[in-house]
């Protein structure tokens, strides 16, 4: 039987080999997708919202072809595939097919915002390992000014994710934002992340955009 999901292909922004300790355990390789629902300020990924560029597609199996002679590495170091983009979880189907491929070996990683219909979060229940989750800052007006979206969606999805996943596959980044918050909201946002039962919280400066000094 032929599995659409499958032949299903995507438009993807770029493919990183070789990454070492960033983004997820061990040897990693970046795979960034296409799209994301957010209108950061300080986007540096602004690619990922350009329609006029004709972006590689491609399929799961296509991709796992490309990556896998990447195993090796993988295998000895417990990395595999980290899907940022661009917003990963929006390619829920293309993530499990994927996994469905290479198996359950390599360790997948997504770097996301949790800005999703909840319904991609729970078909990468049991496929994802690990959960990098760019926060912004929990407080809804600091959020809403930054992304130009309602925070209610991510409180939901976030509420969803700490008790559905074990806190020790949950990495939480807390930025400082230039121009929107201040390093006591920043603390705000990570005390109300600890109340919820989060343990792995990372604080980090984004870095402006030259045109936006
Ligand atoms: S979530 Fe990431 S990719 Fe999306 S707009 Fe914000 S910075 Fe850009």
């Amino acid at each position: 039987m032929v599995n659409r999901t499958n032949d299903a292909r995507v438009p993807l922004i770029g493919i990183d080999r070789h990454r070492i300790a960033t983004d997820g355990h061990g040897v990693t390789t970046l795979v960034g997708f296409f799209g994301c629902p957010l209108r950061c300020k300080y986007c540096l990924n602004n690619q990922c919202h350009d329609k006029k560029r004709q972006w590689q597609r491609l399929s799961p199996q296509a991709l796992y072809n490309e990556v896998k002679q990447d195993e090796l590495y993988f295998l000895a170091t417990g990395g595999g595939i980290t899907f940022g983009g661009g917003e990963p979880c929006l390619q829920s189907r293309f993530i499990k097919a994927f996994r469905e491929i290479c198996g359950e070996a390599w360790n997948i990683t997504v770097e996301t915002s949790l800005y999703v219909p909840q319904s991609h979060l729970r078909r990468l229940l049991n496929v994802v390992n690990t959960y990098i989750v760019d926060i912004k800052d929990l407080n809804p007006h600091i959020y809403s000014e930054y992304t130009c979206l309602n925070i209610d969606l991510l409180n939901t999805n976030l509420e969803w994710l700490v008790h559905h996943v074990k806190p020790e596959n949950i990495f939480v980044r807390v930025p400082s934002i230039p121009k929107f918050n201040t390093p006591i909201d920043a603390e705000k946002t990570v005390e109300k992340l600890k109340n919820m039962g989060i343990i792995n919280i990372e604080r980090f400066n984004y870095i402006i955009p030259k045109k936006e000094k």
